[in-house]
């Protein structure tokens, strides 16, 4: 969907590149893009004629078992964290691709498999180093520069080029994974279902689902194949003898062919989607957030469904809460975290012909939920059309993300990204 040209590409190995290519682009006013793992859905990390800083060859991993802490560099992929800490028997919470990037799935906010359990990615960052715009290197944690610190745990990319993250860890070596497929009649009821018991679920189970057409696929009942389906995938990371009446309530709605329940290590969890998102495909996508799913709203989603117009394109639904749920709205920037439910339409299309049919698509069923919504958006689930957007995802904490933005990068010399604009800035 992005296709860009860039006059220069610095392929930065260390700090010391990253502050050269800050200082001169700056100086002389070039736009400048920073590109970690190039998954902005929004196109942030290239640009036509200017300044990419692509961080790719700044991956280091080194992780300190004994105090469950890792440090990363501003280049890494989310797999590259995952592989290193595994041998450790330690996580991170992070993502469910493990070819994003760390650093804008971080900065965004993050959500996983894990959130529940252990909160947002940016929840779990201790510190963050990083050069700003002006080329000087600053230390962002809960003692220095804490105004900054809060900014960058939601903040996205605002702020400047973080080249080091020190996160925090939690063992875990396996999960119990349970995924199966409720028909086109069952679905209204799963949904009524998923709103009510997600409500007092604990921690350690994690929901999710995806209105879809189900697959050609061998382990897809015949029945099923190319028909309205709800994906239902479920991760339980408390003992494993305590998964069953959980289970069991999720699954009573679906086929029974279609419902598989195994214990997966880790890094197969983290890579499982992996083929269903490759490069090169097209997605458009917009979200929000529910404080409840009403009868009204599954109606839509209902209708939406019937429309759908590729097998790859889905609903997702997922429910926050958990860990997560529990820090404060004013703890760090990432959005207001009370209204538990959260959805992303992603559109997920392989030829350029039909990107209007898709991208319409999109827009209209949003538009259809939008009055039922809460206000509030995800920064790492918007495109590249949803500026106006910007403060609604910040809301209360609007102001003080443009007095941090302000302090550190009066001139916006970081715009590629969900902008926070600083004051007396205009163009
Ligand atoms: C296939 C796919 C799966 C996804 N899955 C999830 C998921 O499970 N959970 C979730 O929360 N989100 C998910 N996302 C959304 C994802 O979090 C965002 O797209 C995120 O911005 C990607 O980060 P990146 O580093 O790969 O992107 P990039 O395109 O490299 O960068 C994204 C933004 O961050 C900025 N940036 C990158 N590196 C730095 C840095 N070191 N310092 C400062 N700014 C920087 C860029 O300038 C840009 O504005 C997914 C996206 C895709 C495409």
């Amino acid at each position: 969907m992005v296709a860009r040209r860039p006059g220069l590409i610095a392929h930065c190995a260390d700090v010391s590149d990253v502050r050269t290519a800050v200082r001169i682009a700056s100086d002389i006013g070039i736009l400048t893009a920073v590109r970690c793992g190039g998954h902005s859905l929004a196109g942030f990390s290239t640009c036509n004629g200017g300044l990419v800083i692509d961080l790719s060859r700044m991956r280091d991993v080194s992780v300190n078992p004994d105090a469950r802490r890792a440090r990363v560099a501003g280049g890494c992929l989310l797999g590259s964290i995952d592989t290193a800490t595994q041998k450790a028997g330690l996580v991170f919470p992070s993502g469910v691709v493990s070819h994003t990037g760390a650093s804008g799935l971080i900065l965004g906010g993050g959500t996983g498999w894990l959130t529940r359990r252990f909160g947002l990615s940016c929840d779990n960052v201790e510190a963050f180093t990083l050069v700003t715009a002006d080329g000087s290197i600053a230390r962002a944690d809960s003692k220095e520069n804490m105004d900054l610190f809060w900014a960058l745990r939601g903040g996205g990319g605002n702020f400047g080029v973080v080249t080091e993250f020190e996160l925090k860890l939690h063992p875990l070596n396996s999960v119990v994974l349970a995924e199966g497929l409720a028909p086109e009649d069952n679905i209204r009821k799963l949904l009524q279902c998923w709103r009510g018991f997600m409500a007092d679920a604990p921690c350690d189970l994690k929901w999710n689902l995806d209105l879809r057409l189900a697959p050609h696929k061998s382990k897809v009942p015949a029945q099923l194949h190319g028909r309205p389906v709800a994906g239902n995938s479920l991760i339980w990371t408390g003992a494993p003898e305590a998964v069953e009446p959980y289970f069991q309530r999720a699954f009573s709605l679906c086929h029974p062919d279609s419902v598989r329940c195994q214990t997966v290590s880790y890094l197969d969890l983290q890579t499982m989607a992996d083929s269903d998102f490759p490069h090169g495909r097209r997605y458009y996508a917009k979200s929000g957030y529910f404080n409840y799913l009403d009868d009204v709203t599954i109606d839509r989603f209902l209708e939406a469904l019937a429309t759908i117009p590729s097998p790859a394109t889905q609903i997702e639904l997922a429910y926050l809460g958990g860990v997560a749920g529990q820090v404060a709205a004013e703890e760090t920037a990432f959005g207001d975290r009370s209204a538990p439910f959260i959805i992303n339409l992603l559109a997920n299309w392989a030829d350029a012909v039909d990107d209007a049919l898709h991208v319409s698509w999109i827009r209209s069923v949003f538009a259809k939920l939008r009055p039922t919504m809460k206000p509030g958006v995800y920064v790492n689930f918007m495109s590249g059309d949803e500026q106006d957007r910007v403060p609604e995802a910040y809301q209360q904490r609007w102001e003080r993300m443009v007095t941090v933005k302000t302090h550190y990068d009066p001139g916006n010399f970081f715009c590629l990204n969900q902008n926070v604009r600083p004051q007396l800035y205009c163009c």
